[in-house]
């Protein structure tokens, strides 16, 4: 007898994009400025 929560999709289906790791984000860096790091997007 096995557990079908077993048969998930495996965890390596991951996003596309995340939340950055520079602004968090936000979208701004520190300074009110535009986040180099994502472009202001929030994700990286
Ligand atoms: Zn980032
Ligand atoms: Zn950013």
């Amino acid at each position: 007898m096995t557990d079908p929560d077993e048969n998930l999709q495996p965890a390596d289906v991951i996003p596309k994009r995340w939340q950055c790791c520079h602004c968090g984000g936000t979208g701004v860096d520190s300074y009110s400025d535009t986040c180099q790091h994502c472009e202001g997007l929030g994700f990286c």
